[in-house]
């Protein structure tokens, strides 16, 4: 398995795969290539035992040529600078492959959620947000949720924003809960976002909806929600997993029995859901199940948990047709070529994932407006933002015979490098 510190030779290798069609000009892709902005903060913490311990954090502005940046914040204890940096460049491709006006940005805190405290984690999230407050507004970065974060810790970040201007600032975070100005369709907005180009990619194959079978690796926010809309639309879900293990049912699994399992259950793990219906199996461990998962012969494949899942090792044993990313950078660069040639259609991360950050931008302007819109408003918006990228992409590798993420790329890069060249170098 390649190895997690390279997460950002990842983005130059597709920055210079993208450039062989582009041709941009040097200096350009040497920006591209370069986080604009880096602050890395250290985070003194009082422990609900009295110790005090200290975290590190981030938060990478990649690029705002297109506008404020925007990025989730990541809690994990595995994180580091190179990953923050890789995906703050994802954010800025997955912007403009959808065409909102954002620049990409990520953040995190190496920590390990599920060992803190809820009040543990309130004091970070606020010490975190204070720590990075030069960078962050409406009008200059706007964080959301990533792994291990969600609506709880966006409330936390945007009171303590609010506090030291003064007055109430919603539009600072997206993703919060509705109550605070957030918008409804945001939760379940990634995997609804996921959805809607696998049931294009499905189309593009000539395999219906409502007969395809599918596997989602990772039942977090994204996975979860992803797993249940397939099911919705007629997909029969065959393969679930998260950190215990995984849940197998050729005959497919009950996902919205499977999806209250994890929800109001205390560990918010599978494991265990196997006991409520017949014909599923349970695979115990993230690894096994995570090879077993990953290798069956379904039509779409959902890898929606960490990344660098799908590598040089094990991308010729993929028996799924369609791949739609989840989670951001799940395949390699050595994995994209094995299954290019295997005429697997990969649908990438910038293009598959950026429900989330579409609805996020909803999010933001309903915010700006103080105007709120309806579900329904959000899901069409949503659906015809989706498809509108997709197409572009699908016409786009066509037309030079290259996989969905170079062609995705092409389309992301010629929009910042365009910005960069319309407004000129400062000074
Ligand atoms: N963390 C999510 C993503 O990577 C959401 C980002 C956002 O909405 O700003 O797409």
């Amino acid at each position: 398995m390649a190895h997690k510190n390279d997460l950002f030779t990842n983005v130059i290798e597709q920055i210079d795969k993208a450039n062989r069609i582009l041709k941009l000009e040097a200096g350009i892709v040497e920006i591209l290539k370069q986080p604009q902005r880096e602050l890395i903060v250290s985070l003194p913490i009082k422990m609900d035992d009295g110790r005090v311990r200290v975290f590190e954090g981030f938060r990478v502005q990649h690029n705002y040529a297109r506008g404020p940046t925007k990025g989730g914040i990541r809690y994990h204890s595995e994180l580091s600078l190179d990953d923050v940096r890789a995906l703050a460049a994802w954010m800025t491709w997955k912007c403009a492959v959808v065409n909102i006006p954002y620049g990409g940005a990520m953040g995190g805190v190496i920590c390990d959620p599920s060992t803190m405290t809820s009040r543990e984690l309130e004091r970070l999230t606020r010490r975190y947000a204070y720590m990075i407050l030069p960078l962050i507004g409406p009008e200059k970065d706007i964080p959301a949720p990533d792994v291990s974060t969600n609506a709880q810790t966006m409330a936390w970040f945007m009171d303590t924003f609010s506090m030291f201007q003064g007055y109430s600032v919603p539009g600072v975070v997206t993703g919060k809960p509705v109550s605070l100005g957030g918008s409804k369709g945001r939760t379940e907005s990634t995997g609804n976002g996921l959805m809607f180009v696998a049931r294009e990619a499905l189309k593009h194959k000539g395999i219906s909806m409502d007969s395809a079978s599918c596997a989602v690796q990772g039942f977090g926010n994204v996975g979860s929600h992803a797993a249940l809309f397939m099911h919705q639309k007629g997909s029969k879900v065959v393969a679930i997993s998260d950190l215990s293990g995984g849940i197998f049912n050729p005959d497919g699994i009950d996902l919205p029995a499977a999806f209250d399992y994890v929800k109001t259950g205390k560990s918010g793990l599978i494991k265990g859901f196997e006991k409520l219906q017949n014909g599923c199996t349970f695979v115990k461990g993230a690894a096994a199940a995570t090879k077993q998962l990953l290798e069956l012969p379904v039509d779409v494949l959902i890898p929606a948990a960490l990344e660098h899942q799908i590598t040089g090792e094990n991308a010729d044993r993929i028996k799924a047709k369609v791949i739609v990313e989840g989670a951001d950078g799940p395949t390699t660069s050595e994995a994209d070529e094995i299954l290019f040639k295997k005429g697997v259609f990969v649908v990438p991360d910038i293009l598959a994932n950026a429900g989330g950050v579409t609805v996020s931008y909803f999010e933001w302007v309903q915010d700006l407006q103080a105007h709120f819109w309806s579900e329904h408003e959000v899901r069409v918006k949503l659906r015809d933002v989706m498809v509108a990228a997709f197409e572009n992409v699908l016409e786009l590798s066509k037309k030079h015979d290259v996989d969905m993420r170079t062609a995705a790329s092409c389309i992301a890069l010629k929009r910042v490098a365009d910005a960069i060249t319309m407004r000129g170098i400062f000074p």
